[in-house]
């Protein structure tokens, strides 16, 4: 089969990163997080190197601090290292899924490119988990998250009661500070003005948005995820 790229696209809570998991475990995906992918790279990076990223120059070290004070990242500078994050791991032969990303119509206009000039515009398959505002932001109030490998685990029938991570055994906690109604209303807000724009630049560039409904068991959004990319 041709690799692939999935882009998980939805509000937050919509399950996007328990989809991809998903992925990863059955077929075999990488999983592509944009946190980690910076962290990565904050970690190893020297803070005095420049990256040159579409004619301007950032300093490895600001974008630390703005990383550090939970500030965005300049949008150029994430383009780039993820540009390069994704051209490596097509030429290692992997398919991708993408549960956050891409988040603003800049990084829309230029990955979508890059994504169908690296796999072809029939390999990218556009997946929309479909919640309502009602849904998100319940699940987002009740989410908990696992000690160890800070996963997160959203509010559904099959999780109410969970107290173990499913994927590694550790202890469930309520996750602090980002999920109070007000957050979480923010959250919305944002991806309404800036992540929703995503979709029609994606259907500019020829993409197809498969919408699912989200609001069903994990297990039935799973089972309409893997038809949606056959
Ligand atoms: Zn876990």
């Amino acid at each position: 089969m041709d690799k692939q790229i999935i882009i998980l696209f939805g509000q937050p809570g919509a399950g996007k990163g328990t989809q991809a998991e998903l992925l990863v475990d059955k077929l075999g995906f990488h999983h592509f997080e944009s946190s980690k992918v910076l962290e990565a790279f904050y970690k190893k990076e020297d803070p005095e190197k420049v990256v040159v990223a579409d004619g301007e120059n950032f300093k490895v070290g600001d974008e630390i601090i703005r990383w550090k004070t939970g500030l965005l990242n300049s949008p150029k500078f994430v383009v780039a290292l993820f540009s390069q994050k994704i051209k490596d791991l097509a030429d290692e032969g992997e398919s991708i899924v993408f549960s956050g990303s891409p988040r603003t119509a800049y990084e829309a206009e230029k990955e979508i490119p890059l994504f169908i000039g690296l796999y072809g515009l029939e390999n990218i398959k556009l997946v929309v988990l479909e919640i309502s505002a009602e849904a998100t932001i319940f699940r987002n109030s009740h989410r908990k998250i696992c000690d160890l490998m800070r996963h997160t685990i959203l509010f559904t029938p099959e999780t109410e009661n969970l107290t173990k991570c499913p994927l590694d055994g550790s202890d469930l906690v309520a996750r602090k500070g980002l999920d109070d109604v007000e957050t979480i209303k923010k959250r919305i807000q944002v991806f309404h003005d800036e992540t929703l724009p995503v979709l029609e630049i994606a259907e500019r560039f020829g993409l197809r948005a498969h919408k699912i409904n989200a609001e069903q068991t994990v297990a039935d959004v799973h089972k309409d995820v893997l038809a949606a990319i056959k």
